[in-house]
Parts: C-alpha cells; structure tokens; sequence
C-alpha cells in the first residue's frame, strides 16, 4: 500500500493549492494528490470564459506546468477516484480498488453539477459546465448549434451567454428567480448585468420555470416552461449550481451535510482530517457566523494556506473577506463581501 504523509483529495484549486502552500511552508514530508479528472490541475473560471471562447487553449490554463510537479516531489495520481476513507486505518479506498494510507488528509473534492430533475432531462444536448470534459463536450456540438438554452442566471450561466452571444448564437437565459446573480451580488449589479445581456441581443427571463425538457430520438431540442410555451434549443446549458461531492467523508463520520463542517482552520470533526475550497461548510464572519460554503477561486485558495499553515504549526485562522469576479462581454465585476 502507498503511504504519504499528506493525501490531498481532488485536485482542483484547493488540492493544488495546498500541494503548492505546504511546499512554500516548508513541509518536506511526503505529499500526493488523487484526482478523479485525467487532466493535472488547470484552472475552472476560463471554462466559461477564454476555454469556451477558444481564446485560450487548455496549456494556458494549467495551475502549474506539469514539471512543477515532479520538481516539488508532489506526486499526482490522476483519473482515480476516492470512494471511502477508514479514519481509523487511516487509509482512503480508490477507484481502482487500492488503498492508499494517509498520515493528514486534506479533502478538496468541490462538487458535482446539479443537473435538471425533469422530464427529459436526461437527453442528449443538456450539459452542465464544470470540467475541462464538460465544455470539451460543448464546443464539439457548437457548430451545429442556432438556438441555446441556458437555464440559470448565476455567474456561470451569463458567462456562458455572453460568450454564445459573441459567437452569434441565438440565446436565452431562464433564471427562476425575480433577478439574476442574486446568490452572489445586490440588486443593482443584477439590473446592470440584465441590462447588458438585453442590449447583446440575450433573451433573459426573469420568473421563468421551466417545466420539462422536449426531445425526439433521444435528442432534446426544446425547453417547455410552465407558461406552456416552448423555447428552441440545440444546445441546453444547465447552470444551476452544484451539489458538494462530500459523500465518502459523511460516510466515514464527518459532521456536515451540504458540505463538510470546519472549524476556523479548516478541520473537520475527524482528527487529521481537513477539508477546504468549495465543499467546506464553515462559519464566516462576513456572513453574521452562519455556517456557508463559498465558491470561489480565492475562497479555495485560502482555505488551502490556512490548512497547509496548521499542518505545519501555524495556526492562523481563516477569516478572508469573500469576493468574487466574473467576466461577461467587456465588463469585468468584482464583488466583494456577501450579498
Ligand atoms: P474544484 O476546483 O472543483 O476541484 C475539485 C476536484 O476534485 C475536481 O477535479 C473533482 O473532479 C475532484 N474530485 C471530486 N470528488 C473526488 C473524489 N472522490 N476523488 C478524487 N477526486 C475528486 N470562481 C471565481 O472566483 N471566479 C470565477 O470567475 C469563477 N468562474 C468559474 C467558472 C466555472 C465554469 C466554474 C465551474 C467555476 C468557476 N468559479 C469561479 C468557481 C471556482 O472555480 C471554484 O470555486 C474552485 O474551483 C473551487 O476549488 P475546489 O478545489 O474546491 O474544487
């Protein structure tokens, strides 16, 4: 069986981070990253962004070139996934049947996209944007695509739009909601981006529920909304959020629930156990304590120094000031604290 003195689970920008944090910190134990994706560690924000668009080819959007991580002895073990973890063992079971043991694991496994729970939703043409295979996916039926569906007005979603858009798409956005961003920015931001969008040519609908996906040989080439009325749509986008990928860890006993809980240090309630980025449930000072998660680049990153830093001894707390970027046409927001 493999040992190492630190297993980091996923290697998005939380596992990559902390790789790169307990290096910069000093630590020379051993350190591996298991990943479920093929890929090494690249960047998620182009995917609907520069990726999408073509600006950017997937070399540019590594988090690290793939020597950096040979050099700073950091074993990466991709395409395989983390099933379970036996906290008394101290082991966590992989995909591929094996083991391997941990002396402190770091759980950044982020989560899954939440896809639609709707008749027809599991037609072909729906896709969600979450990794490098998803939008791979999107970008090999584009050219055959007039009208898109997205369905979900947060960031991703109008990201996405905008980039259809300039590809002179035909595109509609459906948010549920009475208007769009509204998880992550106040009212006035959300007016001024639905302003935006309308003066692109997107076809944003605000309170708009979608009742079932219509399709025909398997393919789904309509989205019906409650209103009765049918909306064309080669391409459906699903943007909806995600569901944390936490299963294995609640399993082993972790308290949570959507999320993994932590303290200020990124613990969870198994000793030598940590758990960061998008899956960690923690008490944010910005949020008046309430228990969040947070799903954002910066968010992950300083959730990944604050649990290398402890893993070496210094315990400094995490309490960042959350924010948040997203590109959209030329318009380049930043949001700053929680709305
Ligand atoms: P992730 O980066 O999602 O990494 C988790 C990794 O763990 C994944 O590779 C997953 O496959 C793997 N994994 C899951 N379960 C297992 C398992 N059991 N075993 C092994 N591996 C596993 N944030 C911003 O701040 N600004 C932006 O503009 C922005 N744009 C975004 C655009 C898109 C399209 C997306 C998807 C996200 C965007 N975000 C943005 C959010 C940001 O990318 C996330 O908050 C960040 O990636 C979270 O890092 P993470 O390490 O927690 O999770």
């Amino acid at each position: 069986m493999q040992q190492y003195d630190v297993v980091i689970v996923g290697a998005g920008h939380g596992g990559a981070q902390a790789a790169i944090a307990l290096r910069q910190n000093g630590f020379e134990g051993s350190v591996a990253i298991v990943g479920e994706e093929d890929d090494f560690p690249y960047e998620r924000p182009p995917l609907s962004k520069e990726y999408l668009a073509r600006e950017k080819p997937f070399n540019r959007i590594l988090i690290r070139p793939e020597s950096f991580w040979t050099e700073k002895y950091i074993k990466l073990v991709m395409g395989k996934r983390v099933d379970s973890v036996n906290p008394e063992a101290k082991t966590v079971g992989v995909s591929d049947g094996t083991s391997i043991g941990y002396g402190t694991l770091i759980w950044a496994t982020g989560g899954q996209a939440r896809m639609m729970n709707c008749v027809g939703a599991s037609l072909k043409g729906l896709h969600s944007v979450r990794s490098r295979a998803d939008v791979d996916k999107i970008m090999a039926e584009l050219g055959s695509v007039e009208s898109i569906v997205i369905i979900g007005g947060g960031y991703i979603g109008l990201e996405a739009a905008a980039v259809f858009s300039k590809l002179n798409k035909s595109v509609t956005v459906l948010e549920s909601q009475s208007r769009v961003l509204a998880r992550a920015a106040g009212t006035s931001v959300s007016r001024f981006i639905e302003a935006e969008h309308r003066s692109h040519g997107v076809d944003l609908r605000l309170g708009a529920i979608v009742d079932c996906v219509i399709g025909e040989n398997g393919q789904a080439h309509a989205v019906r909304l409650a209103s009765g009325e049918d909306l064309r749509a080669d391409l459906i986008i699903v943007g909806i959020g995600i569901a944390p990928a936490v299963g294995p860890l609640l399993d082993a006993g972790a308290t949570g629930g959507n999320g993994v809980a932590v303290d200020s240090l990124c613990r969870t309630s198994i000793p030598y156990v940590y758990a960061i980025g998008d899956c960690a449930l923690h008490r944010n000072l910005f949020a008046d304590g309430l228990q969040i998660r947070l799903e954002s680049v910066q968010n992950a990153t300083d959730m990944a120094i604050t649990a290398a830093k402890a893993i070496v001894g210094n315990l400094k707390p995490y309490e960042a000031v959350p924010w948040f970027w997203s590109n959209q046409y030329d318009i380049k927001l930043q949001t700053v604290g929680l709305s």
